[in-house]
């Protein structure tokens, strides 16, 4: 494409009628942004501005073609984060990410903009700073410089404005501006901050006139003073988040972690089968129903896996919730159990309390371990010495094996290579242990 021919993309709408207060630097602000956008010419399509509460969050509405979302009070940082992460790494593009808050915004998020500046996340924030909250009634903000009269510090701000440029600095962002919204050359400090490759955040000075300039001495020439934070203080070259995501950590999983798995068996399963294992913390209960989800799938179904259990992880009852289908699954819930393997006490207690047995029908298969006490449960029971023969940690995985060989849900040599591969040597034992249980289910 010649030079000529380069498509020049429009960004603000045409006529935009602005809806600030006379005097407001958001005109600026908005015109600045503007310009930056011409400048860099980037497809609307690839520009996202995220806009937070506050006067000059309303300016989202004066863009027509880039995607615009207006977020809540302080945490469009947050969103930005998020949208550009999702974009960054999922879907691999390049969209440029432009947070739009104000002072009060940036106080109340502050926490988002350290987070975004210590990731390095590649998003612009454009920070209004007009010393207050304009929209809310004029209240003071953590931006607030001393003296400064508000309705909320009639006798002037007694506390120390915030340094917003260099707690981001100090967080590491790598790209860090001050200027005020009336400075001619703010379209290209925008469009610079735009085009960084990582954090960068430009506070732009201005005036509300509505209430800060009828009650403070302040104007373009004080604004200026303020500046302090220029063009030096960029430091290029850091990695932003996404792409060092992509190359370290999803890098690192492709080299160590093939976790696809391809069917190589089938089953002659028809319809979805839904299946609780209930047992006790360490007992590999949630490694038997992971297991299984696997062998189901590499048998060429489809299979999902919910598990809970106390939130000591490692103390209590464990279970697993499994579905295994011919279908794709669109409801994980169990309402109706097909079998129901309950291990150990923990697992009967768990079990009852969560309703469990409760939802079986004559139809559920359900294997308990024998030396349980004695419980009221519809389905068809099977009380076999689980923990005599596997020992509570293989207790589990050998009950729905041997299940499983009855009722040719999942391809029992995939289970078994499952099983194999996971335990090596001591894989021998599962195979003693479902031996021992298959003929004593007797279905
Ligand atoms: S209240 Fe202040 S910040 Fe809001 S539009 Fe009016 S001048 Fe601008
Ligand atoms: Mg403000």
């Amino acid at each position: 494409m010649t030079e000529e021919t380069v498509q020049q993309y429009a960004y603000k709408k045409e006529n935009a009628s602005f809806p600030f207060c006379k005097g407001c630097g958001h005109h600026h602000y908005v015109n600045h942004l503007d310009d930056a956008l011409v400048k860099l010419n980037l497809d609307p399509k690839k520009v996202c501005i995220v806009s937070d509460i506050g006067c000059i969050g309303i300016l989202d509405s004066l863009f027509a073609t880039p995607h615009t979302f207006h977020t809540t009070h302080g945490r469009s940082t947050a969103f930005a984060t998020g949208i550009e992460l999702a974009d960054g790494i999922l879907n691999d593009s390049k969209m440029k990410t432009i947070v739009v808050i104000g002072d009060g915004g940036a106080t109340i998020g502050l926490l988002h903009l350290v987070n975004a500046a210590m990731m390095n996340v590649d998003v612009t924030v454009l920070l209004a700073n007009n010393f207050l909250y304009g929209m809310t009634g004029g209240q003071h903000s953590q931006f607030s410089p001393l003296d400064f009269v508000t309705p909320t510090t009639p006798a002037g701000n007694i506390v120390p404005p915030m340094d917003i440029c260099s707690i981001v600095k100090t967080c590491g962002a790598s790209f860090v501006r001050q200027a005020a919204a009336t400075d001619k050359n703010l379209g290209n400090i925008i469009a610079e901050a735009i085009a960084h490759p990582g954090f960068a955040l430009v506070e732009i000075l201005e005036l509300c006139t509505e209430w800060a300039t009828p009650f403070n001495k302040i104007d373009g020439k004080t604004i200026n003073g303020k500046i302090q934070y220029s063009e030096s203080d960029s430091t290029p070259g850091r990695s932003d988040f996404s792409s060092l995501y992509k190359e370290k950590v999803l890098g690192a999983q492709k080299k160590n972690i093939d976790d696809t798995i391809t069917p190589k068996f089938t089953s002659p399963l028809q319809g979805t089968r839904r299946i609780v294992l209930s047992g006790t913390a360490g007992e590999k209960v949630q490694l038997a129903s992971f297991l299984f989800m696997k062998s189901a799938i590499s048998s060429g179904l489809h299979a999902t896996q919910k598990n809970d259990n106390p939130v000591t992880q490692g103390s209590g009852f464990s279970v697993s919730e499994l579905c295994i289908s011919s279908e794709m699954i669109l409801y994980t819930g169990i309402d109706e159990p097909d079998a129901v393997i309950i291990s150990s006490p923990e697992g009967l207690k768990e079990a009852r309390a969560n309703g469990t047995l409760l939802k079986c029908s004559s139809k559920t298969v359900v294997i308990a371990e024998q030396t349980l006490p004695e419980f009221e449960c519809p389905g068809k029971v099977f009380r076999l010495p689980l923990r005599a023969t596997c020992t509570g940690s293989r207790a589990a995985l050998s009950a729905l094996a041997s299940l499983n060989v009855k009722k040719g849900w999942v391809a029992q040599e995939a289970l078994m290579e499952m099983i194999d591969s996971k335990f090596k040597e001591k894989s021998l034992l599962y195979h003693r242990d479902i031996e021992t249980l298959i003929p004593l289910i007797n279905i």
